[in-house]
């Protein structure tokens, strides 16, 4: 267990499947109460049943769409009263979409990226960095990715929108630097979750492919990573982390 995190409030975008859905379970087992937001809410029920039984804590679900301001706003207002007052915001909702060399990207799939990866971040962050200014504490996790390190063929588009999240958490870090708000953005390599279905529009094949010749991390690898990076003491921020599988270049 992770010391620390019982009790605290936790809100996680993207929470019906992969990475946000392992750090809700992570997070449940160490007993944090939980703000979820995805858009199939159906998913989102199922997960508040299991870890709310399971692990006697708060679980609060909202459809959220995070390119949608006045989603956002529903799922701001509609969080109770005795979860309000959130300690951790861990955006993680995002998505890429197609293999596509920059002469022949779709627009349209380029722009989504922006809209989920990027314009979504400052959405979220907006509606809860005044209560973290207010209340002086607080976590935020980004979820980046190695992509948001490097660039590779046929990435362009993701990797640009998360490079554009590297460059917002770190300008927020500094810019919070005199509070004990603490910033971390964490750059995962290969997770193996529905994102590479999604990215390949349900081919199941080309999203087996990708897997091909590398033990890909679990999204529960992740989660780990995010409570130990939550659970540090408060003078100890880690900003920038890098997990990767141990077998992928
Ligand atoms: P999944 O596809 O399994 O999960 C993505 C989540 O994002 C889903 O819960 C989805 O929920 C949510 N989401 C997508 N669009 C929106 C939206 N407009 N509003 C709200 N929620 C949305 O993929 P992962 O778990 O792998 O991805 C999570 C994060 O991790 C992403 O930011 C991704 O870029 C990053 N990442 C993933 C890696 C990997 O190899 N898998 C590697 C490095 C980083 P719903 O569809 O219900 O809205």
């Amino acid at each position: 267990l992770f010391a620390g995190l019982s009790g605290r409030i936790t809100v996680i975008t993207g929470a019906s499947s992969g990475i946000g859905e392992g750090i809700a379970k992570v997070f449940a087992e160490n007993k944090s109460h939980l703000i979820l937001g995805a858009r199939r809410v159906d998913r989102l029920e199922a997960l508040k049943k299991d870890l709310s039984t399971a692990h006697g804590i708060k679980v609060f679900i909202h459809e959220l769409d995070v390119t949608d301001r006045s989603s956002v706003d529903r799922f701001v207002a509609a969080i109770p009263e005795d979860l309000k007052n959130v300690d951790v915001l861990v955006n993680n909702a995002g998505l890429a979409l197609g293999v596509k060399h920059a002469f022949e990207n779709d627009l349209d799939q380029v722009s989504q990226m922006i809209d989920v990866n990027v314009k979504g971040v400052f959405t979220i962050l907006k509606a809860f960095l005044p209560g973290f200014m207010e209340r002086k504490k607080g976590d935020i996790i980004n979820i980046s990715s190695v992509a948001g390190l490097e660039g590779y063929p046929g990435g362009s588009g993701y990797c640009a929108t998360k490079h554009a999240v590297q460059g917002l958490t770190e300008a927020l870090r500094k810019e919070v630097v005199a509070t004990p708000l603490r910033i971390c953005s964490i750059c995962p390599g290969l997770v193996e979750t529905e994102f590479s279905q999604v990215r390949f529009g349900g081919d199941q094949e080309k999203a087996k492919n990708v897997y091909k010749g590398i033990e890909a991390l679990t999204a529960a690898d992740v989660a780990d990573t995010v409570a130990y990076v939550v659970s540090r003491p408060a003078h100890v921020q880690i900003s920038d982390l890098v997990i990767m599988p141990t077998n992928q270049a």
